[in-house]
Order: C-alpha cells, then sequence, then structure tokens
C-alpha cells in the first residue's frame, strides 16, 4: 500500500496550502497535490519581458500592524514578503462625471465621504461603525473559532444593498459606497456581512505586494516542505474512492494512489463532488442543492506591458463606471484599473491591469479548443475586449494607448482550464442575504472524512480565504487547537478589537 498520510489537500492555491501550512506546524503529516505546473491558483503571477503580471491579486486589506490580516500572515510567516502600503486615498471611484476618493481610517473615510455630501455625515458615522460592529464580531469568533451562527445573525439576513438604500435614501450614495464593486461581483442579494467584510478590511489598511502574488504561494509551500509536508505540482486529482461512508483514497491522474485520515478540498464544491466516484456518497437533495449553486461571474483581465518610463506609477487603484446602477454585473461598463510596482519608489510603471466583469456564455463557445490554437473569433473578442478597456481607461491614464508595448489578455475560459472553477467564476459560490443556508457553506460536507475550504466558503478574498483556512483546520484538530495555535499567545482582544 502506498504511503498514508494525516491530511491529503486538493488544490495548491492559497487556501490549500494555508491548511498544509497549519496543519504541517501542528505535526500533521501532510500532502498538497496541485493540478498545474505552478502553486498559487488565482494568485499565479507570470513573467513576460522580465515584468511580472498578477493574475488575481491586486491589492489586499487589514495588514497594518495590530490588524487582522497582518495577526495571520504573521502566524503564516508572510510578513516578510515585499508588502507595500497604498496611499491614504487608495481607491479613485469614478461614476459618470463624478469622483469619490476612498480613504483609510473608518473615521477619515466617513469624514471624507460626509465632505462629498455634507447632509449625511451622520449616516456615514453609522455606516462606518457597522463596517467596525461586523469586523469586531469577525475576530470574536475567531479568537475561539466559533461559527457564525448564519440564520439568526441580522448581518448576515440583511441585503448590504437595502441596508445603505434605508440609511441614506440616496441612490447616487448608494453606488458611490459600491464602488469598488468589481472586487466582490455585487448585486442587490450581497449580504451585509460581506459588503462590510471585504470594504471595512481595505479601509483599514491597502496594501499591494512588489513582484506578484505567486510570492505568498511559494513561501507557504517552502515552509510546508521545510515542516515535512509534500507539495506535488502537475498533480491533478482525477477521482476520491468513496466506500462506506468515507474517502478511501486519492487518485491522481496519472493513476497514482495516495492514503490519508482526512481529505480537504480546496476546489470549488462542484468541483470536488464531481470527482467521487460514487452517485451515492450523499442524499440526491445535497446533490442536487450542490450542483445548482450560483456562481458569481468570471473576470476578463488585460495585463498590459508598458513602455519605459512612460506612465507614473499610481499607488492606488481606478474603479471608472460608464454610469450609475453599479449593483449588478456589467461588461464594459465598469473596469479597475491596477497599477504594479516592482519597486518600493517606483516613479513610472511597467504594466497596469484592467479588469472587467465577463459573463460564460461570452466564450463558452470555445470550450474544448485548445489554449494554444484558440479560434480567431475568440482571439477577437480577446483584442476587442482589451482595446476598449485601454480606450476607456485612457480617459483617465493620459496617453496610454501610445504607451502599450503588449498586451496579455485572460478570460473566464482560461480562469476555467487553470483553476477548474466551474465558469471560471471568479469568487466562487454567490453568497445571498435571503437563502444563507445554502449559500454559505461550511467546511463539513456529507462524507464524514472531507472537507471543504477555500473563496466559495463563508467569504472570498485574500483575507476571507485566510479565515476560512482555519476554520477547516478547526473540524480537524478542534476548535480550541487552532484558537490556541494561531491566537493563543497573541491576545487578539488585546491587538485586534477596535477601539
Ligand atoms: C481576476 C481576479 C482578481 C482577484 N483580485 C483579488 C484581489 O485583488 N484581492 C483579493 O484579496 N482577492 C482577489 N481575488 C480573489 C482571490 O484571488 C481568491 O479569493 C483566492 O486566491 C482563492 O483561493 P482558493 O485557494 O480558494 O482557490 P484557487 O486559487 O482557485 O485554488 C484552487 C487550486 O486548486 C487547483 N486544482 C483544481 N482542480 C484540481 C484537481 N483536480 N487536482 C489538483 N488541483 C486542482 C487549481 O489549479 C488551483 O491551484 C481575485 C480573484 C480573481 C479571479
Amino acid at each position: 500500500m502506498s504511503q498514508k498520510y494525516d491530511t491529503i489537500i486538493i488544490g495548491g492555491g492559497l487556501s490549500g496550502l494555508l491548511c498544509g501550512y497549519l496543519l504541517s506546524k501542528k505535526g500533521q503529516k501532510t500532502l498538497v497535490l496541485e493540478q498545474d505546473m505552478l502553486l498559487g491558483g488565482c494568485l499565479q503571477s507570470f513573467k513576460r519581458h522580465g515584468q511580472t503580471f498578477d493574475t488575481g491579486f491586486h491589492y489586499v486589506g487589514g495588514l497594518e500592524e495590530g490588524q487582522l490580516l497582518n495577526l495571520l500572515f504573521k502566524y503564516f510567516h508572510l510578513m516578510d514578503l515585499p508588502w507595500k502600503k497604498m496611499d491614504k486615498h487608495f481607491d479613485e471611484i469614478f461614476i459618470g462625471e463624478q469622483h469619490y476618493s476612498f480613504v483609510t481610517g473608518y473615521d477619515d473615510f466617513a469624514k471624507q465621504m460626509s465632505a462629498y455630501f455634507p447632509n449625511k455625515a451622520n449616516q456615514f458615522q453609522q455606516y462606518v461603525n457597522i463596517l467596525k460592529d461586523i469586523h469586531t464580531s469577525t475576530i470574536e469568533r475567531l479568537q475561539t473559532m466559533q461559527q457564525a451562527d448564519i440564520t439568526s445573525d441580522q448581518w448576515f439576513n440583511t441585503s448590504a444593498y437595502d441596508y445603505l438604500k434605508s440609511t441614506f435614501e440616496d441612490d447616487h450614495i448608494v453606488d458611490v459606497l459600491a464602488g469598488t464593486s468589481l472586487k466582490m461581483d455585487l448585486d442587490k442579494k450581497m449580504p451585509l456581512y460581506v459588503f462590510a467584510h471585504i470594504n471595512g478590511s481595505f479601509i483599514e489598511s491597502a496594501w499591494r505586494i512588489i513582484g506578484g502574488g505567486m510570492q505568498v504561494a511559494d513561501s507557504l509551500a517552502n515552509d510546508i516542505k521545510k515542516m515535512g509536508g509534500e507539495v506535488l505540482t502537475k498533480m491533478p486529482v482525477a477521482h476520491l474512492h468513496f466506500e462506506n461512508g468515507y474517502i478511501q483514497y486519492v487518485q491522481t491522474e496519472n493513476g497514482e494512489i495516495f492514503h490519508a485520515d482526512h481529505i480537504i478540498s480546496s476546489l470549488h464544491p462542484q468541483a470536488t463532488f464531481h470527482l467521487i466516484d460514487s452517485e451515492n456518497f450523499a442524499r440526491k437533495t445535497y446533490i442536487w442543492r450542490m450542483n445548482h449553486l450560483e456562481n458569481s461571474t468570471g473576470m476578463f483581465t488585460a495585463n498590459i506591458l508598458l513602455k519605459d518610463n512612460a506612465i507614473p506609477y499610481q499607488n492606488r487603484n481606478l474603479h471608472i463606471h460608464q454610469e450609475g446602477n453599479l449593483w449588478q454585473t456589467r461588461y464594459g461598463k465598469d473596469i479597475l484599473v491596477s497599477f504594479t510596482t516592482d519597486k518600493e519608489d517606483a516613479v513610472y510603471t511597467k504594466n497596469i491591469d484592467i479588469l472587467t466583469p465577463m459573463s460564460w456564455e461570452d466564450v463558452a463557445a470555445f470550450v474544448g479548443t485548445h489554449r494554444n490554437s484558440r479560434p480567431e473569433k475568440y482571439l477577437q473578442l480577446k483584442q476587442n475586449t482589451a482595446d476598449f478597456l485601454i480606450d476607456r481607461a485612457e480617459n483617465y491614464i493620459p496617453d496610454l494607448k501610445e504607451q502599450v508595448e503588449q498586451v496579455y489578455t485572460s478570460t473566464p475560459l482560461t480562469y476555467q482550464e487553470y483553476t477548474s472553477t466551474p465558469n471560471g467564476s471568479a469568487y466562487g459560490v454567490k453568497k445571498q442575504y435571503d437563502n444563507v443556508l445554502t449559500t454559505f457553506l461550511t467546511p463539513k460536507t456529507a462524507v464524514k472524512n472531507l472537507y471543504l475550504t477555500g473563496q466559495s466558503l463563508n467569504l472570498h478574498g485574500i483575507l476571507g480565504t485566510t479565515i476560512t483556512s482555519l476554520y477547516t483546520c478547526a473540524e480537524i484538530l478542534g476548535a480550541d487547537t487552532i484558537a490556541e495555535e494561531v491566537f493563543g499567545r497573541q491576545n487578539p482582544k488585546k491587538v485586534l478589537l477596535i477601539q
């Protein structure tokens, strides 16, 4: 029989590697199996012409000393990476002809917004108080690794849109506060908890990484190996063999078989359950429910290489909306421009990324075509979209078109092929305030020794995924063990709770 592990983790993206790190640190014999040649999943970077481009990392919130992600990343030994703090005005929001800045600091944010809309100052203070309350309750739960009671917690069962609409009674303000909609695939069903959590963490502090998000994945993988764990790439998992209520072994595409007491899958839940080689692993209603989860929209990304010393580096993002009514997915009308830097004190940038939502229907016809020989129609779609985005961005970055040297593009089809996420969904399962029981999945599954982790549970994004990894590991090692391990010595109450 092949070697037996305590835990096998399927997928070497952020969540899988975080679980691998934590379990290895606690002495478990762990194995991470990644299908691709490179680790990182959505955090993968690629190099062209000496420049590093990111596929799914642009900025992250909460890395300041004393903030939540800082504490978590210290635990995961990730704070030594080259993080770069963004400007106080970290996000610029353009809606039609109007312009607003998002600034860091809860009270400063309220003040800045009140300067734009003076008669709503009290409401803005109330809004940031809600962001703080939601953040505080997340931290309080994390200290003991308690799960949220999603059926009774008001933040989960209230829609962000309804809350903002009733608080501000002004459609334009509701749009302004939704200005960073692309980082959450916003719609009117998004629970206030998700909206507040994502916005709040960036208002606390906003950061880029110099040199590509993949450093996060590589650092975690190196540490896992140092702690005795194994991380294997080019190892697509093909089957999970189910028998007597348990996954008995994991089989990779090349036929290798691996045994473990516990299996964690960091894949999208639908992709996970398709790997199980039996239809009897759960009740039919459970399987139907998993197969009918609604996913967030995919993303089109143009990674643009620029001429030397041509476009000034901006230490902030531009969120450009052609017009109001942001609470829906709009191809081409909503775009995000993110500037990249390869050094701390860059004056110019060598590359920018421009993103816009793209629906699966736009690319579905090209499924089955090989990535090295796509049909002309697909190439044309990519070219047209990139041209259009550059055109739009030029209104905000003078002379942009003239300074473009090369454009690399990806679509939802690219993401589906690289991460196996159904329909290339950017952020996985959509959370809905009126359907919390179905859309907030727990790490436990219908199979006794199979657990889920990753962005489709609880919250997406770097911070959300990190939090979820802790909850997944708590199912295996126990909540008290994880709480003590990650927070025990750091007195999170003192460090983290917002004054
Ligand atoms: C375009 C885009 C931009 C983003 N920008 C930001 C941002 O600026 N800030 C932020 O905080 N978040 C951002 N995110 C979200 C963030 O990147 C993700 O939430 C997070 O990285 C997801 O990690 P994960 O481990 O859950 O999933 P993934 O990264 O998808 O990892 C899953 C892994 O499993 C592997 N896998 C799949 N099938 C198999 C198989 N059968 N066998 C073995 N391995 C398999 C995949 O190859 C992949 O490596 C962005 C996402 C996208 C798509």
